[in-house]
């Protein structure tokens, strides 16, 4: 959380927004839409607020919206749980990974992710105090695609393992784990009796893809956590509704600790996301139609600058190796550009154009930061036009 001088970083997500809003730039940095959710769902909560939903929900979420969680687990996966025990409502899925992470896990233990991992995951676990052990998510050769080193992974799964945090789709490369690489996981975690908790936000936003929770596979319900959002899936993400489901014993765990997070949260926002989950689904297929075609046009335009960026198969980024453009970058400044990360703070500058080096989803010198050190990661979650925008000031630079 704090630099190498111990001065505490503001998120690369902010950082990189600052300097996109500084510097007007076409913003493919922070995943975040620009625009909103369904309006008859907006309007469910406007109405929550004259009806009087202003006061703290029940800790664990209202009851309706607990019960559309669990007909949404039902519906979907075939995953039964229980809407009074086996769900909790809490303040976006951020607020449930930290919830989890340090309700299950302390000094002695150690919590594996994949590499790279969302900014978030490497936080909760560094407030838990545990250990951070990762498994690298790289690119294979071919097909292009990346795909989880699956020795590294048997041989990170150990004794002291507590936690595998999984994360499909996963941010920031876009993949969707396969069946064996699940399998492969689920396999680790029951040879130790480790907890999964599995980061699902973006569930709903694949394309082609099939997304399979890993609490489907045999020997995974009585030890899996899933986490969810309806930030990504209604594009709300202001309104922090998430929640998290598995069994009681974990749920309750999970619960002790969020209600001395937050307590409870986004009372006239519960109702409304209730009747999302029952009767969105339109919606749903809509944005994963919309942001399916705005893919291929990033896909495409970051093809005819000179990059190869990886088809993802879900979340709202694409991430392609971007050292084919530091010459050009490098000629505007006037000082060389060694890795993603100098190429990601000078390209707002010298074309207007904002992403994320995927090195900030990485350990410092880690083996999986070397070899994605020149990568970025350009979001498709905005207007075509900011894409087009984007993709212009590129095609002039090279
Ligand atoms: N997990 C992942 C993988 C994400 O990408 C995000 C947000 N971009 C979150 C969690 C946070 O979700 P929320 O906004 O619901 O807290
Ligand atoms: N999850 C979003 C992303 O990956 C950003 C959310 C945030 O800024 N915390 O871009």
């Amino acid at each position: 959380l704090l630099n190498a001088q111990g001065v505490p970083q503001p998120t690369i997500f902010a950082e990189m927004t600052a300097l996109a809003m500084r510097t007007d730039s076409a913003n493919l940095g922070q995943g975040f839409p620009d625009a909103d959710g369904p309006a008859w769902v907006r309007e469910a909560a406007v109405e929550a607020i004259r009806a009087g939903a202003n006061q703290y929900p029940p800790g664990r979420g209202v009851a309706e919206l607990r019960q559309a969680i669990a007909a949404h687990q039902q519906r979907h996966y075939g995953i039964t749980v229980d809407p009074d025990h086996e769900v909790l409502v809490t303040a976006g899925a951020t607020e449930a990974l930290a919830a989890a992470i340090t309700a299950l896990a302390g000094p002695d233990d150690e919590v594996v992710t994949i590499e790279p991992f969302y900014d978030a995951h490497a936080a909760a676990i560094a407030l838990a105090g545990a250990m951070h052990v990762t498994v690298p998510l790289t690119p294979a050769a071919a097909p292009a695609n990346f795909a989880l080193d699956l020795a590294a992974l048997e041989q990170a799964v150990g004794e002291r393992t507590r936690i595998i945090l999984v994360n499909s789709p996963h941010n920031p490369t876009g993949t969707v784990l396969t069946g064996a690489e699940l399998a492969a996981i689920a396999h680790a975690a029951q040879r130790v009796n480790a907890i999964v908790i599995t980061d699902e936000v973006y569930e709903h936003l694949t394309f082609g893809a099939e997304h399979t929770p890993i609490a489907t596979l045999p020997g995974m319900p009585e030890r899996t956590l899933t986490i969810s959002s309806a930030g990504k899936t209604f594009s709300l993400t202001g309104w922090k509704i998430g929640w998290v489901t598995g069994p009681r014993a974990l749920i309750d765990a999970v619960a002790t600790v969020k209600q001395f997070l937050t307590y409870s949260g986004g009372a006239p926002f519960q109702p409304a996301i209730a009747r999302a989950l029952d009767d969105g689904a339109a919606d749903v297929a809509e944005l994963r139609e919309s942001l399916g075609a705005r893919m291929e046009l990033l896909l495409q335009g970051l093809r005819d600058v000179g990059l190869d960026p990886v088809r993802p198969g879900g979340t709202y980024f694409v991430c392609a190796d971007a050292s084919p453009l530091f010459a050009a970058v490098a000629a505007k400044t006037g000082t060389p550009v060694i890795d993603g990360a100098a190429f990601a703070r000078a390209l707002p500058l010298v074309a207007g154009v904002a992403c994320v080096p995927v090195s900030a989803f990485c350990r410092d010198g880690s083996p999986t930061a070397h070899a994605l050190a020149n990568w970025v990661r350009f979001t498709f979650v905005k207007d075509e036009a900011v894409i087009h925008t984007a993709l212009a000031r590129l095609a002039a630079l090279v």
